[in-house]
């Protein structure tokens, strides 16, 4: 037997203790092995161990955390082979993952994965080379004295060591020049530790000065910062009140404490005009998250965020899961933004975990946003946030004057999606030298392509959805999986030639309506497929800014925060868009997305106008919109999800059964189906076939388990999936507080 140990001398041996490491895997918990004695192998410590025949990297987990190791037997314990020179996760994070485990009822492993999402942070970083001088050098033979060689003998006979960088900026000496100085042992090497990557954010640089209110709310967050302990704060502000720079002073007073600030933000890799305006408060740039960040910066960031070399970290997501030595603040701006919500792998929600986060770190958390969501509102009234409300604009700007365009009383021509009221306050917006904003949150030419001969509707062979045909790129896509093929010339099922037209707008098809009304016109898109990257995107903002573009037309990545001067007009081709569908918010959403699109407009001196096309002119959101009476649409909104309780007033989960073979899925989801749990007041809807029945080639059925707010779920789905075993490729995901209904 390995190790010498037998049953039969099963004396405990005090020499052999066990640990527990978590590995970054989908397993049930963490597994045993024998710590090897040595220091730096408690809780938290990042260890290299064997598994089968590979070896993974974990981290050493707390017994008290209730979770349990594999219990094996001694004789089959392994050894930790190593223990990594990284800062240890500390115990805050441990009860984080642990605590995002359990109610996502993910397995902690895969939560782990989010933290150690950059395996090679965990090796130190090279550090740089340093030369100095060696007193009294006897010079060898023959050595040539040049006159560069001169220069760095004398710049380094005093301290400190510099790198060969410092030694080319002092000198102009390269490094041939050092190594033949070192090789006749005229300098000595030093290693340094490597430069930190970010420079640090400067708390006391003036700001701009704040307005009364600003100043109020700022106050108040300062005091969350100062009391260093859990608070949630609502910072509800109309768009363009100057939320940003009130959580800048948070930020900054974080700062003065010597602690780290976190702020998230949606579509980070879109935030040029954000970061400006932090480079101006701070004097630098903050770090980043998100995940166009190259590998080497992800590596030089996440180690840094653990070392506290990266006082304000500003992310997607993603960001919550950074190892932070020293968080003192969470910012969640947009807090209601379905951005934060991750539908894959660990379903879980980042402005919610944000909050546990805060609670667990003993930190206060701001929420901003011009829309709150309704279990933000919620949570304000019933007494657990508190709320901070700015009521104007900045300087002389007003909210927009927002106007309906009922579409069946001014419909636009036929083949056209513009209604003669919007074509003509665009003709006026383009006379007065001002900028227009169409939004649309459809990409693309035209979202069905349909045979005029036989019907037959353009989809997707790996998903229940059709085609959208993109122009500019002589593409039919489908937006869920990504197939694509080109137009075909003729009906695929009818073999008609020539009888496929393009259905309904998306934002290509709009450019074109617009080239074709006004031709002088100087117009762009943006869409999340017609920009390459955040470079593309900053050159749009930056020619928009300067005046350079007449009419924008977007999606809704133009939604989130744009500041645009000159921009008085915004129309809204289709506000009925989100609001089909069996969308739990739909409502909510609609009202949000459009309520941010208006706020884009006349955010400066000018005044701004939004024009709103619609069927439903009668419809809350549409009323809402128009009243400018968020609070009578909230209430309505809840009083609805009241009666039919709905989170935040009742609780709700789904289960989602996937899997290649669709009768496989259906065996899966009757066995579920069969041992469905039953208690009072609780329900179980399913199972149903998914709104995307098909879904990348993966079948999906679906179930809702709707129960009573004071009832965790957690425990009863827990109960319930263990007793069914899925078939062999299907796979049962939860997604607890689910914001997709397809
Ligand atoms: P919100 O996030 O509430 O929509 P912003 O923070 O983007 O609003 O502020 C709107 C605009 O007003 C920005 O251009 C910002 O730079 C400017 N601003 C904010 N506060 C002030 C202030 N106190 N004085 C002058 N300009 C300000
Ligand atoms: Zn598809």
């Amino acid at each position: 037997m390995p190790n010498g140990h037998t049953s039969s001398d099963a004396v405990p041996d005090p020499g052999v203790e066990r640990v527990r490491v978590l590995l970054p895997l989908g397993l049930p918990g963490p597994l045993d092995y024998r710590a090897v004695p040595g220091p730096g192998l408690g809780p938290g410590a990042f260890v290299r161990v064997p598994l089968g025949s590979a070896e993974r990297l974990g981290v050493v987990w707390d017994r008290e955390s209730g979770a349990d190791g594999d219990g094996i037997d001694e004789a089959r314990l392994r050894d930790v082979l190593e223990i990594l020179d990284a800062p240890p996760l500390g115990a805050v994070m441990r009860r984080f993952i642990d605590w995002v485990a359990g109610y996502t009822l993910a397995p902690p492993g895969a939560v782990l994965k989010m933290a150690m999402s950059v395996p090679k942070a965990l090796a130190p970083e090279a550090g740089v080379s340093a030369y100095l001088g060696v007193p009294g050098w006897p010079r060898p033979e023959g050595f040539r004295i040049t006159a560069q060689r001169n220069k760095v003998l004398e710049l380094l006979a005093a301290g400190p060591p510099r790198t060969p960088a410092d030694i080319r900026a002092e000198t102009g000496a390269g490094a041939s020049v050092i190594k033949g100085l070192e090789a006749a042992g005229a300098l000595a090497v030093q290693r340094l530790a490597p430069p930190s990557p970010f420079a640090a954010p400067d708390p006391d640089r003036a700001g701009p000065a704040l307005t009364p209110a600003q100043a109020a709310a700022a106050a108040k967050l300062l005091a969350a910062v100062r009391a260093e302990k859990f608070s949630v704060t609502l910072l509800d502000g109309v768009t363009g009140s100057g939320k940003t720079e009130v959580y800048f002073e948070a930020i900054a007073e974080t700062l003065r404490r010597g602690r780290q600030a976190l702020v998230l933000l949606p579509e980070i890799a879109l935030s040029a005009q954000w970061l400006e305006r932090f480079a101006a408060r701070f004097g630098c740039a903050p770090a980043l998250w998100h995940s166009e960040l190259g590998a080497a910066r992800r590596r030089r960031t996440w180690r840094a965020v653990a070392l506290d070399r990266a006082p304000v970290v500003v992310g997607a997501r993603s960001a919550l899961f950074l190892p932070y030595a020293a968080l003192g603040l969470i910012v969640i701006d947009e807090e209601h933004d379905g951005s934060y919500k991750q539908e894959d792998g660990v379903f879980y929600s980042a402005r919610d975990m944000g909050v546990v986060r805060g609670h667990l770190g003993a930190l206060p958390v701001v929420l901003a946003s011009a829309t709150p969501s309704l279990e933000t509102v919620v949570n304000v009234e019933r007494g657990r946030y508190a709320a901070l409300r700015l009521g104007e604009r900045i300087g002389s700007a007003t909210l927009p004057e927002v106007g309906l365009v009922d579409l069946r009383a001014a419909p636009p021509p036929s083949g056209r999606w513009l209604s003669p009221p919007l074509a003509e306050a665009l003709a006026e917006t383009l006379e007065a030298g001002q900028q227009a904003l169409l939004f649309l949150n459809r990409r693309g030419y035209a979202p069905l392509t349909l045979c005029r001969a036989c019907g037959h509707r353009l989809e997707c062979p790996n998903c229940s959805a059709w085609l959208v045909e993109h122009r500019a790129s002589g593409r039919l896509t489908c937006h869920h999986c990504g197939y694509a093929l080109r137009p075909p010339s003729s009906c695929p099922d009818c073999q008609a030639e020539a009888s496929l037209a393009a259905c309904g707008p998306g934002v290509e098809r709009i450019a074109e309506e617009v080239s074709a009304l006004f031709p002088e016109a100087r117009q762009c898109i943006m869409a999340s497929d017609t920009l390459a990257g955040p470079q593309s995107f900053g050159d749009i903002v930056a020619a928009v800014t300067s005046g350079a573009v007449d009419i924008l037309i977007g999606t809704q990545i133009i939604a989130k925060g744009y500041h645009f001067p000159r921009l008085t007009l915004v129309g809204v081709v289709d506000a009925d868009l989100g609001l089909s569908g069996a969308d739990l918010r739909a409502s909510e959403h609609t009202h949000q997305l459009l309520t941010q699109v208006a706020g884009r407009a006349g955010r400066a001196e000018l005044p701004g106008r939004v024009l709103v096309q619609t069927y439903m002119p009668e419809h809350p959101v549409m009323a809402a919109l128009a009243s400018g009476d968020r609070e009578a649409f909230i209430a309505a909104e809840k009083a609805e999800r009241k009666a039919a309780h709905m989170p935040p007033f009742g609780r709700l989960a789904a289960v989602i059964v996937s899997g290649p073979r669709e009768g496989e899925v259906d065996a899966t989801a009757r066995a579920l189906g069969r041992v469905r749990p039953d208690a009072p007041g609780l329900e179980v809807l399913g199972p149903a076939p998914a709104a995307l029945s098909l879904l990348r080639g993966r079948h999906r059925r679906r179930f809702l388990v709707k129960g009573a707010r004071d009832r965790a779920l957690q425990p009863i789905l827990r109960h319930w999936l263990a007793r069914v075993r899925p078939g062999k490729a299907v796979r049962i995901q939860v997604d607890v507080d689910p914001v997709s209904f397809l």
